[in-house]
């Protein structure tokens, strides 16, 4: 088996993470019988100073032609003040429309291991933290019509639309019953019914849909309920399905109650072609180029790659038991680091990661 993987460094320490997780897909395929062929394309920063564009056309044609897409992080200090509609960030928002990626999938775990590291009250840690976010990417208020800015009686006004068609909530809402099927068979609907018109359409679609998936238990929460609940007992939540800007503030909120955006995986998926799998986090320009970035965000982000596009459970679960025992064993970096561990910057933690892989 090949697998065609394009790859988007980005900007900051994108590249320095990407390349650890190309080493991690080399000694996967190695250990496990198949072949990776990967090729490299601009997004971002990056793109900006290459071709004057966020997202060059080459870069979605060499995407869609891919069996998935792993992405490092865009954006940085240098493109902060340049023309609103050529940043970094269009080009992330740009390949998540031109692949189709409606389903953002965000586990937020906290490891046993970096326990101490929960911005939570021992007790409440103690109870453990395995949620996943499903948010809706593509739709919603940073996408919605009409939006801009206008003068009216003298004085600048700015405004977005949040809305949602049917099909955009039911086509979500059936990614996070199936995600709930595979894990603990709980999915809470967030919205903001009490207010939103959007939400609630939301709402009523969720619940109609739930008549699919009667093993599945569906409750709902206000949002605001939902940003409280996630510090006062994030336990008690299985998988969290929201619109987009919901789904953005709260899947950052479980992220960094867990303590380090440096360990957490995402997945971006649409209805059929190559997913995008990317960490959380950020371009970290306070740290690129200095060997001090936490690669394991990307690396976990590579095992989502194989279990969620290629159907490739057995390599996941090495990558994802590898990461564990690094851990286990006590090696960390900056962001990660506690009394007693020992630190190691980007390039080792994944050589640390491969070497157990490959044992
Ligand atoms: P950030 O996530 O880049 O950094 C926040 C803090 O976390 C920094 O102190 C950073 O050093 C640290 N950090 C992040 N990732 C880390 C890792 N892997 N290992 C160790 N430490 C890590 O967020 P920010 O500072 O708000 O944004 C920086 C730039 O990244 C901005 O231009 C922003 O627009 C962009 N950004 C991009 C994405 C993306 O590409 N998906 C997401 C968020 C922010």
């Amino acid at each position: 088996m090949s697998l065609n993987i394009c790859l988007l460094p980005g900007d900051g320490i994108g590249p320095e993470i990407m390349a650890q997780a190309v080493k991690i897909m080399d000694v996967t395929a190695k250990a496990f019988g198949f072949t990776v062929a990967t090729s490299e394309a601009l997004l971002g920063g990056a793109a900006i100073d290459a071709a004057g564009t966020p997202l060059p056309e080459a870069t979605v044609a060499a995407c869609t032609a891919a069996d998935a897409v792993l992405l490092g992080a865009v954006g940085g200090p240098k493109w902060d003040n340049i023309e609103k509609s050529i940043r970094p960030e269009r080009g992330l928002l740009g390949i998540r429309k031109a692949m189709g990626l409606f389903a953002n999938l965000r586990p937020a775990t906290l490891f046993d291991e970096l326990r101490h590291a929960c911005l939570l009250r021992a007790d409440i840690a103690a109870q453990g933290l395995d949620v996943l976010i499903v948010r809706e990417l593509t739709g919603g208020i940073y996408f919605g019509e009409p939006k801009g800015e206008e003068t009216k009686d003298g004085e600048r006004r700015a405004f977005n639309t949040m809305v949602y068609a049917e099909s955009e909530i039911e086509r979500i809402a059936r990614v996070a019953f199936e995600a709930a099927r595979k894990r603990r068979g709980k999915l809470c609907s967030v919205d903001k019914a009490n207010v939103l018109d959007v939400s609630q359409l939301w709402r009523e679609v969720v619940i109609r849909t739930a008549k699919d998936y009667p093993d599945v238990e569906l409750s709902h929460m206000y949002v605001d309920n939902a940003a409280m609940q996630l510090v006062r007992a994030p336990h008690q939540f299985d998988v969290m399905v929201t619109g987009n800007l919901f789904g953005d503030i709260l899947s950052d909120e479980a992220a960094v109650i867990t303590g380090s955006i440096g360990m957490l995986p995402s997945a971006s998926l649409g209805s059929s072609g190559p997913g995008l799998y990317e960490p959380i986090h950020g371009s970290a320009p306070d740290i690129a180029g200095q060997d001090k970035a936490n690669p394991l965000a990307t690396i976990l982000s590579v095992a989502m790659m194989l279990r969620h596009s290629l159907d490739m459970a057995a390599p996941a679960e090495a990558i994802e038991a590898a990461a564990r025992a690094v851990l286990k064993e006590g090696w960390r970096t900056g962001d990660i680091m506690q009394e007693g561990a020992k630190l190691v910057g980007c390039e080792k933690m994944g050589s640390l990661v491969a070497e157990r892989i490959a044992k």
